[in-house]
């Protein structure tokens, strides 16, 4: 976020340009954003007792969630180091794709 004037000039210049030339750019990196987070959020997944892929579960450190069978349980330490917004791209990404 621009914090004076000029900066918000200069940020929305930028903008305009960037989506002349790619105007999917803000799609495209919404993608790669929850990509990265559905394969850091995969990477420390756990299996759990019903086969089902446990998910970490934001803002723990050591608690997963199920996505079979919704039983939270709390296992090895996480360190998922996301935004929040960053963390529901990617566990939206994983919902559909589980569907
Ligand atoms: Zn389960």
């Amino acid at each position: 976020m621009a914090s004076n004037p000029l900066e918000f000039i200069v940020e929305t210049a930028f903008k305009v340009i960037r989506n002349k030339i790619n105007p999917n750019y803000e799609a495209e990196q919404a993608r790669r954003i929850a990509e990265y987070a559905k394969n850091r959020i995969v990477a420390f997944s756990l299996t759990c007792n019903c086969q089902g892929l446990a998910i970490p579960v934001y803002g723990t450190t050591h608690n997963y969630l199920c996505s079979k069978c919704n039983r939270r349980f709390a296992n090895a330490k996480h360190s998922l180091n996301l935004t929040a917004e960053e963390y529901n791209a990617g566990y939206q990404l994983i919902r559909n794709e589980s569907k």
